[in-house]
């Protein structure tokens, strides 16, 4: 593995789901002398080895996961954070309910998460 893609899955690692501009930036504090192209391409690279997943995010820049096993994700439509979560046997269910065989998915559950319902809330109070 080249060094700039270990610093690469370090930074996906450690700070979850990021866009290619939020992880380049921080490749950029480490590594002042990488260039953007080398992270899109990378990035790219890693996706196809699997080592990443991409998400696609509806009108939004696309998000890199280090955590690759199928799992769902929750997108608050107010901070548009993406948070993992998991449902279980959900690939079966689909493939009974389509009769085909599933290889993948994408599933974003649109919510409002907890920190913006406090903050909706003790802007309702004022
Ligand atoms: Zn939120
Ligand atoms: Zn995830």
């Amino acid at each position: 593995m080249s060094k700039h893609r270990e610093l690469i899955l370090e930074i996906i690692k450690s700070s979850g789901h990021m866009t290619a501009d939020e992880i380049y930036m921080k490749a950029k504090q480490i590594r002042p002398s990488i260039a953007i192209g080398t992270v899109y391409r990378n990035l790219g690279l890693m996706t196809e080895a699997r080592e990443i997943r991409r998400i696609f995010v509806p009108n939004a820049p696309d998000r890199f996961d280090s955590f690759t096993n199928p799992h769902e994700h929750l997108f608050c439509q107010n901070c548009r954070t993406l948070s993992d979560i998991s449902i279980n046997n959900l690939k079966d269910y689909l493939e009974k309910q389509t009769g085909v065989k599933i290889i993948g998915y994408d599933l974003n559950l649109k919510y409002i998460c907890s920190e913006c319902r406090k903050k909706e809330e003790t802007k309702e109070q004022i």
